[in-house]
């Protein structure tokens, strides 16, 4: 039989089947939505495995290894993935992709004396350090997508990042290791050798006694030292091999890693951070050599055009008035740490630093921060200075491939003039930051990879030359990837014949990773070779942000307390993902405008990761280049419905929402006929615990409602507040209307509630477009009578206010400003309106709905403006999404991960509560079915303190 191919057709069913006769406990996936999902990274490579599989631990690793060597199966390359925050294709492949970050993430071990513990790959950096809390110990290498990337990964890429230079990279903190080889052998630096590996590992030994002296010869001795196959500290003595360190940078090229020992350091007690601004960036880059004299943990810097884009956007005005500079005058920055064990020490070194920076050449300001927040703060100006740089607009944007060049610290400032000589000149636009401390620059310049392939090759061939001329390393902290190209060139033929002898001893049949790093036989991937990506969509394609997914990974955070993304965290499906999603959107157009053949299969894959999706339109705010997953969903499921019958349920919740001027005039009616009816809803259309209509109707609530077209007569000069109903509070949360109206009252202002035509939440989150976009031109008109009456206009569901200002912008017209409670309250604090002071009550917990959350700190801030203002006592709770989102929560499919999110994110803050403030309506149903407490708006809080100081 001749060996497998990828994309024989059937091979992935056949492979499933057998793994599971074979006793693989993890799982197995071959539908087009997870294909898609694992055939991208960050980088600008798309290739696309047969199957994805997820080991539950070592022993299901060596059951995949010990099948895939039979004969059915020979030739299919497997190739492990972590994160897949790879910037370069590292863990894209055809054939197998072994997901390790969906189970194998246990810490196995930990010996706190000895300071190292042992974990499976599949643990996020971030998770890691989490657990090792309150030991006084971490794992040192700080890489920026700490978040997500896993131990694997790292080990895979020799990974680092901010104070690499005190703390080194992962190959200098990794310990030992335990991997799985061709045919589920196992092998385990801290057990004794087994017969079988003897006269493999004599190979590995004489391969790298052939190619150590060549390959030292040959690349630089700096901090960001080579990485790859470490002939050097594999071979530390004639006599001594430490095989396990030839993985450390192999990026799974010989084997998959199952277990990990790290080393433990402890963490520096006491921080400071010195920030520079410098007139230019090549007066923050000459600075360095004269810094590092001070021996600091870390030196950053920005450019001019990063600087420019963080004041662009606000950031600047949260640096201190020493290194803001003036308008419009660009500057540089370095951000300068210092760490020692004592406070004194501390603060001596940061003076000394900042006295001696004064007299560097270019330097206009300087700042000293000694407080941990403050340094947490300016650090996290710096984050997302940078973060901007990943934006863009338009065809040309930003990618790596350049992006991470190391050169000795001496030569970083004509390093820069070439580097600006070579990109500039193919007319590229780009911004640089880095780790001077270590020589290393990051930059992504803007291309359309959808034309520009044969750019991109010159200008990674010339700035592979400049690296190599400056005594540099062109891969010099995220990894090789396809960029393993150059590998054999870099370290010349001598020592590329080693690496070749090392991978056929631990890879005889090519089967991990190929393409990647060194062949024994046969082609690398490389530039001109490597699929790209689709870059761009078709003009005002309404998938356009599936395609500007960089792939940045930022969605697959597993932050409890952060919004994005709900349904990744409940799941750890890379599919259940914003990523996830974005790929498979991508894959289902491309398969649609060629008309595969396989076309509704992909429809229904894809269907099955967008059903999840819960809407809290996290990632259309969150993620850096907004993609907006709702909307696309939106826009799907109206094309996949044009040729399929839609479900009754979906019907039916469009119809409430339509309905609901009748359901109000009617309640007690309805009241009555509900609890049948929505029993009869749970039957038929998968509903579960609805909400019950509301007792009170808007008209009992003690103040005055109108229709929009009646406002104007109720409207009363001076402090007349709209108060903007929603089809959901009004029918089902009336006390919600009455706590916001109330709290309103209380603070002087006279609230009139008004009503609208019904408005288009579901028939939106259902993909009824025309029906949405009907209803919300309906309302949008009904907002603009509003609008000219003059007086402010606030809703009371902060999700209701936020699909006015994003999902109502879908019709093309601008919607009148409808404010969230917090926004005009804070406003009017500012412009000095005349509120009682409450008495202070014990703090009460706020916790916010996840659409506005997902707006980042600023509805925070402005409801701790607003309690703080009238003495009330609020602790702001991140709590990450309660689970509910809507209809989401009430539908009987979707309990598992509604229950989960709320026991892993709202339950702990509501440990021991009784009552608890909530801004959103779905998030106090959720609060009331599946807890203990109660949950109410928080402007009950100010009404009843108000009404108490009366
Ligand atoms: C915005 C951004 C910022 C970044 N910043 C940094 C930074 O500060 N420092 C830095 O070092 N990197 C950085 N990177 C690159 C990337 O995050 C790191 O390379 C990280 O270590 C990759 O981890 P991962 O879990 O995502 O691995 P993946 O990308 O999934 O895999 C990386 C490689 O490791 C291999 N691998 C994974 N698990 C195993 C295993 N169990 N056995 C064998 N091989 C395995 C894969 O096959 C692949 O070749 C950045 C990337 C992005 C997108
Ligand atoms: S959806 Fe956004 S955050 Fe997620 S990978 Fe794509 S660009 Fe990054
Ligand atoms: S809307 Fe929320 S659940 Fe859906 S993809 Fe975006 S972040 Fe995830």
């Amino acid at each position: 039989m001749p060996p497998a191919s990828p994309s024989q057709p059937g091979l992935a069913s056949a492979l499933g089947t057998a793994l599971r006769s074979a006793g693989f406990r993890g799982d197995i996936a071959a539908d087009s939505a997870t294909l898609a999902a694992a055939s991208t990274d960050n980088s600008v490579y798309e290739i696309t495995p047969e199957i994805v599989v997820s080991p539950r631990d070592a022993a299901d690793v060596a059951r995949l290894l010990a099948l895939l060597d039979h004969l059915d199966y020979a030739g299919l390359p497997v190739t492990a993935r972590g994160g897949g925050t790879g910037t370069n294709g590292q863990s894209l492949n055809t054939g197998v992709i072994v997901n390790f970050q969906r189970y194998m993430t246990r810490v196995l071990e930990m010996n706190l004396a000895e300071r190292w513990v042992e974990v499976e790959p599949g643990i996020v950096l971030d998770d890691l350090n989490a657990r090792l809390a309150g030991t006084g110990l971490f794992f040192a290498p700080d890489t920026s997508t700490s978040n997500r990337c896993t131990i694997g990964g790292m080990v895979g890429t020799d990974a680092s990042g901010k104070g690499s230079r005190v703390y080194g990279k992962t190959s200098d903190n990794v310990l030992g290791l335990e991997v799985a080889l061709a045919g589920g052998r196992m092998l385990d630096s801290s057990a004794p050798t087994p017969d079988w590996a003897a006269p493999l590992l004599r190979q590995v030994a004489s391969a790298c006694d052939s190619g150590r002296a060549a390959l030292l010869a040959r690349v630089p001795a700096i901090p960001r030292r080579f990485t790859g196959y470490d002939l050097e500290r594999a071979r530390p003595a004639p006599d001594r091999l430490e095989w396990w360190r030839l993985f450390v940078g192999a990026e799974g090229t010989l084997g998959l890693v199952t277990r990990v020992r790290l080393r433990l350091v402890p963490r520096l007690a006491h921080k400071r951070l010195v920030v520079l601004a410098f007139d230019g960036f090549a007066h923050a880059l000459a600075a360095g050599p004269a810094l590092l004299q001070h021996e600091p943990v870390a030196i950053e810097v920005l450019d001019e055009w990063v600087q420019r884009l963080a004041r662009d956007a606000g950031l600047m005005d949260g640096l201190p008035a020493s290194v803001r500079g003036g308008a419009g005058r660009p500057l540089a920055y370095s951000f300068v740490e210092i760490g020692a064990d004592d406070a004194d020490a501390a603060d001596a070194a940061a003076r000394a630093l900042a006295a001696a920076a004064a007299a560097l050449p270019g330097l206009l300001g300087r700042h000293v921060a000694g407080d941990a927040a403050e340094i947490a703060q300016l650090w996290s100006i710096r984050a997302a200075a940078v973060g901007l740089l990943g934006r863009g607009s338009g065809a040309r944007r930003p990618v790596a491939f350049v992006e991470d060049c190391v050169v000795p610290v001496e030569n970083l400032v004509p390093f820069v003039d070439g580097f600006d000589r070579i990109v500039r000149g193919h007319g590229l636009d780009y911004g640089i930051y880095g780790h001077v401390d270590v020589g290393c620059l990051h930059v992504r310049p803007a291309l359309d990879v959808d034309t520009d392939r044969d750019l991109l090759q010159r200008v990674s061939d010339a700035v592979y030359a400049l690296t190599k001329a400056h005594g540099g390393i062109f891969w010099g902290e995220h990894g090789k990837g396809i960029r393993g190209a150059y590998l054999r060139d870099y370290v010349g033929e001598t020592a590329y014949a080693a690496f070749q002898a090392i991978k056929l001893a631990f890879d005889p049949q090519g089967r991990f990773n190929p393409g990647k790093l060194v062949a024994a036989n046969g082609p690398l991937m490389g530039i001109a070779t490597t699929p790209f990506r689709p870059f761009n969509a078709p003009p005002h394609d309404p998938l356009a942000k599936a395609f500007a997914c960089n792939g940045n990974a930022q969605c697959l955070n597993y932050t409890r307390t952060t919004p994005m993304c709900p349904s990744f965290k409940a799941t750890g499906d890379l599919r259940q993902s914003p990523k996830g999603r974005a790929d498979a959107l991508r894959a289902w157009h491309r398969a649609e405008g060629e008309g595969a053949a396989d076309r509704h299969r992909r429809a229904a894959d894809l269907f099955a990761a967008l059903d999840t999706c819960l809407g809290c339109k996290a990632c259309a705010s969150s993620c850096p280049v907004h993609v907006d997953i709702p909307a696309m969903k939106s826009h799907f499921l109206d094309a996949y419905y044009r040729t399929r019958r839609r479900p009754l349920a979906d019907h039916a919740a469009m119809a409430v929402e339509a309905l609901a001027p009748l359901l109000k005039r009617m309640r007690p009616l309805v009241r009555v006929l509900a609890p049948p009816a929505f029993a009869l809803a749970e039957r038929l259309f998968g509903f579960v615990d609805l909400p019950q209509i509301a007792a009170r109707p808007l008209h009992g609530l003690g103040y005055p409602v109108a229709s929009f077209r009646a406002a104007a007569a109720r409207s009363r000069p001076g402090n007349t507040v709209l108060v903007i109903e929603d089809a959901f509070t009004s029918v089902f949360d009336t006390e919600a209307v009455a706590a916001v109206c109330g709290g309103l009252e209380g603070l002087g202002y006279a609230p009139l509630i008004v009503t609208l035509p019904p408005g288009a939440k579901a028939a939106h989150v259902k993909g009824a477009r025309r029906r949405f976009l009907n209803a919300a031109r309906r309302q949008i008109e009904a907002l603009r009578v509003l609008a000219g009456l003059g007086r402010p206009m606030v809703g009371v569901d902060p999700a209701y206010v936020l699909m006015l200002r994003q999902e109502y912008r879908e019709t093309g017209l601008d919607v009148p400003r409808v404010q969230l409670v917090e926004e005009f309250l804070a406003e009017r604090a500012r412009e000095g309106d005349a509120w009682p002071r409450l008495s202070a009550a014990p703090p009460r917990k706020l916790l916010l709905h996840c659409t506005e959350a997902s707006l980042g700190v600023q509805p925070r801030r402005l409801w701790q403006q607003v309690f703080a203002t009238l003495g009330l006592n609020v602790d702001i709770v991140d709590a990450g999404c309660c689970g509910m989102a809507g209809l989401f929560g009430h539908e009987a499919r979707h309990q598992e991960i509604s229950r989960t999110l709320f026991a892993s994110s709202w339950a702990p803050a509501l440990a021991g509560e009784a009552q608890v403030l909530a801004t959103g309506f779905s998030c106090r149903c959720q609060v009331g079915r599946l807890s203990q407490a109660t949950a109410v708006h928080p402007l009950a809080a100010i009404r009843d303190a108000a009404r108490h100081a009366a």
